[in-house]
């Protein structure tokens, strides 16, 4: 495509865009590792991965490669037909997880989606249709998905919404167990919530509830979509917990930045979606399972879970240290490359410096600053990243001083 003025693009943008994106007056033509180029030639530091996607660098040589090659060879087969590259993937992740079986699908809306349909295929011959979810979950924008979100924002003008969702909260025993009836069919919940602002499950509460749905014949299923392959210092966020899920929720980061999402179904539910009850056109599509699979070899290959531990846990000692500095930080959160700065103020003036000064980060919940480097990214770019991080919160602790 012709190079375009960042003007060009933003008209065309809001004339023939469903306004449904907040934008920053930026365009970005390309990537590598950490670093993003925008059409004035100015460079960022990528500090969020755009939504932990990004998570082994953008562009990264492995991944482009794959789909490359994949690209001129086969990119699309109907799933009426057998997959060698589907399942080799089924097989990588079987392996890396727990016994079982795997769908793919495109998004992690759909992989939750599928899940729905998942539990109340197995509970509904008893019965049980009902889905417990958390307060301040997030697990994506289509109707199922939205009305599993316990968040009031995300549902606002869409009702009515799916029924049968019931909510809790997190790490909060006598609230699973006030939701609970004889109609619970499965709970549904991120290990670890992202866009809640970053808030693990207790190692106490994780046990508890594997120990519950046991005892009542409940599906235990995780949404993975962003704490999984790496992100929090192990392949998934469940391995922290010395438990397993009955079904992981996989997508984001897991084509390396090329769209797929999974439902990873342990041996106890793995034939419950028989022919007929689920599908997906692009499921498990040729070109989205060799970039995945690209993406197990780089991460196995660079030894990135490991690196998302130690760096991750230097990143959350080092803001730990500016909260003495700076008590406007109210708390640091966070596993391995997943880390929340809660604010005692507004977050936003630190993203618009970030943004000035080149890098990018999140803002969630409106005061929580919320980081997911690249799980590769250099030391000097973080380094980079983090001196001006330090100097947006300084900053924003002296306007909160006056
Ligand atoms: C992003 C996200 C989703 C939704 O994924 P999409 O690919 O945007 O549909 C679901 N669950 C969690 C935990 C997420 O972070």
């Amino acid at each position: 495509m012709k190079k375009q003025s960042l003007k060009t693009i933003s008209a065309d943008s809001k004339k023939y865009i469903v306004p449904c994106y907040k934008r920053y007056p930026v365009a970005f033509v390309s990537g590598k590792g950490s670093i993003l180029t925008d059409t004035e030639g100015k460079t960022y530091i990528d500090f969020f991965s755009g939504w932990a996607v990004s998570a082994v660098g953008h562009s990264h040589p492995s991944i482009a490669k794959a789909i490359a090659k994949q690209a001129v060879t086969l990119i699309h087969v109907p799933n009426n037909y057998y997959n060698a590259l589907q399942s080799g993937l089924a097989k990588t992740i079987i392996s890396a997880s727990f016994p079982g079986k795997v769908f793919f699908c495109n998004s992690g809306a759909e992989a939750i989606e599928g899940a729905i349909k998942l539990a109340r295929a197995y509970g509904g011959k008893k019965g049980k249709t009902d889905i417990i979810t958390f307060n301040k979950s997030f697990h994506g924008r289509t109707t199922g998905a939205m009305s599993a979100t316990a968040q009031a924002k995300y549902q606002k003008g869409m009702k009515p919404l799916l029924s049968g969702f019931k909510k809790a909260e997190l790490n909060n025993i006598q609230s699973v167990k006030k939701a609970f009836s004889k109609k619970t069919a499965a709970i549904l919940f991120e290990p670890i919530q992202g866009e809640g602002g970053v808030r693990e499950a207790s190692p106490e509460f994780m046990k508890w509830i594997r120990k519950f749905c046991d005892e009542h014949d409940i599906l235990m299923m995780l949404d993975e979509v962003q704490t999984g392959i790496g992100r929090t210092g192990k392949l998934f966020c469940y391995q922290h917990y010395g438990i397993k899920p009955d079904v992981m929720l996989l997508a984001k980061s897991l084509g390396g930045g090329f769209p797929i999402g999974a439902i990873v179904a342990s041996s106890k539910v793995e034939n419950i979606l028989q022919p007929g009850m689920h599908a997906s056109t692009f499921g498990g599509s040729p070109l989205a399972c060799a970039a995945s699979l690209a993406l197990f070899d780089v991460i196995k290959k660079e030894k990135l879970a490991a690196r998302s531990a130690k760096l991750g846990a230097q990143l959350k000692a080092r803001l730990t240290e500016l909260q003495k500095l700076y008590p406007v930080i109210s708390e640091v959160r966070g596993k391995g490359m997943m880390i929340a700065i809660d604010l005692k103020c507004d977050a936003q003036p630190v993203y618009d410096f970030c943004l000035n000064q080149g890098v990018l980060v999140n803002v969630t919940q409106g005061n929580i600053i919320r980081l997911a480097p690249c799980l590769n990214i250099k030391i000097k770019d973080f380094e980079k990243a983090l001196k001006i991080l330090t100097l947006a919160i300084k900053n924003i602790s002296n306007t909160n001083e006056n």
